[in-house]
């Protein structure tokens, strides 16, 4: 029987936007119903000070108790339709109270009512209870699984997310998801040095994961920020893997903010990944035509840009034109963006006309000087083209 610390907490306001969209988890609106994390990874950079959460991080939950109320309200003046993702990477919201809580459940029931695409990313397999739900979602607007899975053996498993769901049981619920034909994409992150990062695990992964059909699988290594997570983490690996620790402390060695290993640690794996993936029918990015039509087009053209960066670096394609125009379409995003935001008559089919406008006009290329990219932009607006990642081409 897990004991938690139940903190019944009542904010103002639930929902958080930035003023771009999250080109990772592909959300432009995000909210948890926890603060703090019951399944208790032990690498969760929820620990980090950075995020203020006080207390013990694997007891201590902070419940969000009006978050349902909270979301009738704030979804009905959302001023445009994109994504809104669930859980944050310091809480999930199926972690163990939610078995009783049922909070998740309650926002749930609240989304089915409105039209937004949904996601959420977990490790539990107490999704399925609610999979009627998020199927009836799906139905009307689109909701999109992503479950996180590095280990393959329970043993390493329970070392390390101690009160997550087994690994059959997440294998399981992408299944369930996936049999009923909503997007799920298996996050192999973060990818523990030495002990989940070799060829040969990541391989057996990756073909579990195809074989279960998924839309796409995002790898990633893990980042230790300096402070209580990074000292939680190597308490562990002192337990359980005593003769990996100095390997991995040197690894970290740096301390960086960011929580990032050694540069010659990322090329590295980032040249693993790439030789993995390289032959294989499947995305390592959530795929421009799942998400082409969920977001505002200017948010898709700017989530677009920053995966073709992402898709061209890690190929070893130089990427400076790109970069620059990136930067400048940015730039003219965010302008309007304020002008949105100040102007609360402008509504998103507006800012969309505008840039059709300025695409049409052929009045792009003055923003971004860059013909070529101008030329592909008209392509997947006026065109509605679709990038395909694989092989770099327009479908
Ligand atoms: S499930 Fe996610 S948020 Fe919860 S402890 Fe694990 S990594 Fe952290």
């Amino acid at each position: 029987m897990l004991n938690f610390e139940k903190i019944y907490v009542y904010p103002k306001s639930i929902i958080k936007k930035g003023i771009l969209p999250d080109t990772y988890f592909l959300g432009k609106y995000r909210f948890s119903p926890y603060q703090a994390c019951g399944h208790a990874c032990k690498y969760c950079d929820g620990r980090a000070e950075k995020y203020y959460v006080e207390g013990n991080f694997e007891k201590d939950i902070r419940i969000r108790k009006n978050a349902p109320d909270l979301l009738v309200k704030e979804l009905t003046s959302l001023r445009e339709i994109a994504p809104i993702r669930i859980s944050s990477g310091i809480s999930d919201a199926y972690q163990p109270l939610e078995k009783t809580e049922k909070l998740t459940l309650r926002c749930a029931e609240v989304l089915s009512e409105y039209t937004l695409p949904v996601g959420i990313l977990t490790k539990s397999s107490l999704i399925l209870r609610d999979i009627d739900i998020w199927q009836k979602i799906h139905q009307k607007s689109n909701f999109t699984l992503m479950v996180s899975l590095t280990f393959l053996d329970e043993k390493k498993r329970k070392i390390f997310e101690p009160h997550a769901s087994p690994v059959e049981e997440r294998l399981l619920t992408l299944q369930e998801f996936k049999k009923r034909k909503m997007v799920c994409g298996a996050l192999m992150m973060p990818l523990i040095p030495q002990i989940t990062d070799t060829n040969k695990y990541m391989i057996k992964l990756i073909e579990i994961f195809c074989d279960l059909k998924v839309d796409f699988i995002m790898p990633g290594y893990l980042t230790l920020r300096p402070g209580k997570q990074k000292e939680d983490f190597i308490q562990i690996i002192k337990n359980y893997y005593p003769e990996k620790l100095d390997f991995i402390n040197h690894l970290y060695s740096n301390n960086r903010f960011s929580g990032n290993p050694l540069y010659s640690y990322r090329q590295q794996i980032n040249k693993q990944f790439k030789e993995t993936f390289a032959h294989l029918p499947i995305p390592t990015q959530y795929p421009h035509h799942l998400y082409k039509g969920q977001f505002p087009i200017y948010d898709e053209i700017f989530i677009l840009l920053v995966h073709m960066m992402e898709l061209y670096q890690s190929s070893g394609i130089p990427i400076s034109p790109l970069k620059k125009s990136f930067a400048k379409y940015k730039n003219w995003l965010e302008s309007e963006k304020k002008i949105f935001n100040r102007k609360r008559s402008m509504t998103q089919k507006d800012l969309e006309n505008k840039l059709i406008t300025i695409i049409q006009d052929n009045k792009l290329v003055e923003i971004i000087e860059n013909q070529k990219l101008t030329s592909f932009i008209y392509q997947i607006i006026i065109n509605h083209k679709v990038f395909d990642y694989q092989t770099r081409k327009l479908i």
